[in-house]
């Protein structure tokens, strides 16, 4: 087999020139900043806001390349996973014309944005076990397939995939293999950046909306081959992560023994979590979870999570997914959190036999 980047990269693509801003065009240092039209003045904030940010993230990239091992030019920074997930569809999806494969039960993401892109998704769903099916996998993969999507941890089934299956992938498909690690800081597994040297057709996902606690800045990660990272830089918006996002992460970076310990705590509460689901009355089975989060099926879940909601807790109903029929998907949240939902799935039982 062999792999093909400039004959997997859409042609409009490969000869895009990227856009070049202001900031691109003069590297060095200088007093006077007239090239860009920003207001010279300042912001209503802090003076530093009224200029662009850093188009390439050095800094950001140069921290990062410390914290996971690995040069900063196999790192591509986006508005969250998700921007980086649009953009791999972009980059090497032609509309109308190829496809690419999922296995269902998975991240929502992948199928929008394939539609938004008027890219065909094939599905080869998980097995019984949450694990891939290969075989179908194999039979889906014609000359048009471009992309194929894991998610490792899966959402919304919070297992792993096995390690060798997912080779089996990477070794035996030409087009690109995506693995989506948001959940890999609380899983078992280690994670599959250190193999990008042996597979050029492997990009890996991460994000610092999970376990670094910043949803709300908005940063994901992908890492890959420089070539690879080449394309995704050429298509991005040329500003797309911004001031407030740099200077707050790049501080949060330092921080990591903080964020190892809040692992460590949630990964602990996670599995007394799952004592205390195992034991209620209705609760069929609660999968095992590599995330910060466990899928539980339970009796009548629709109807406890409307229940819940009158509560005021808020729980993720995949009761209607495939494979996850009467499952509710239910986020590791502090203790006094947990308590509370623990004591209202309790309420629940006891106002049930009282009826
Ligand atoms: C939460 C999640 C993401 C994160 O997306 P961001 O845009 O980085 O917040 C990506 N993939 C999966 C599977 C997720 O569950």
């Amino acid at each position: 087999m062999s792999f093909d980047l400039n004959k997997l990269t859409r042609p409009n693509i490969q000869k895009l020139v990227a856009y070049s801003s202001a900031r691109d065009e003069f590297s060095g240092e200088a007093k006077v900043f007239l090239d860009a039209n920003e207001n010279s003045l300042g912001s209503p904030l802090t003076k530093w806001y009224n200029r662009y940010p850093d188009p390439h993230q050095r800094a950001i990239k140069q921290q990062l390349s410390t914290v996971k091992g690995i040069g900063a030019e196999h790192i591509f920074l986006g508005n969250g996973s998700d921007e980086c997930i649009d953009l791999l569809f972009r980059s090497f999806c032609e509309p109308g014309k190829d496809n690419v494969i999922i296995c269902p039960p998975t991240y929502g993401m992948y199928e929008v944005s394939a539609n938004i892109n008027d890219v065909t998704i094939k599905k080869a769903p998980l097995l019984d076990d949450f694990q891939l099916d290969l075989v179908h996998i194999e039979n889906l993969i014609d000359t048009n397939t471009k992309l194929i999507w894991l998610c490792s941890p899966n959402n919304p089934t919070g297992n792993s995939l096995n390690r060798t299956d997912i080779e089996m992938v990477l070794n035996n498909f030409n087009g690109i293999v995506v693995i989506d690690e948001a959940y890999i800081n609380f899983a078992r597994q280690k994670s599959f950046i250190q193999e990008l040297t042996d597979y050029p057709n492997l990009v890996v996902l991460q994000t610092l909306s999970k376990a670094w606690g910043m949803a709300g800045l908005r940063l994901g990660m992908a890492f890959a081959s420089a070539s690879i990272i080449e394309i995704l830089d050429k298509v991005k918006p040329p500003y797309n992560i911004n001031q407030a996002t740099q200077d707050l992460v790049l501080k949060a970076l330092e921080e990591i023994g903080q964020v190892n310990d809040m692992i460590k705590i949630l990964v602990d509460m996670r599995e007394a979590l799952v004592e205390v689901f195992s034991s209620m009355p209705t609760v069929e089975k609660v999968y095992p979870s590599d995330a910060n989060f466990l899928l539980v099926k339970i009796k009548e879940a629709r109807k406890i999570y409307e229940f819940l909601l009158t509560k005021g807790i808020v729980l993720r109903d995949r009761s209607n997914v495939q494979l996850c029929e009467n499952c509710l998907r239910i986020t590791v949240g502090t203790e006094k959190e947990n308590t509370l939902l623990i004591d209202a799935m309790q309420d629940w039982y006891n106002t049930k036999q009282s009826v």
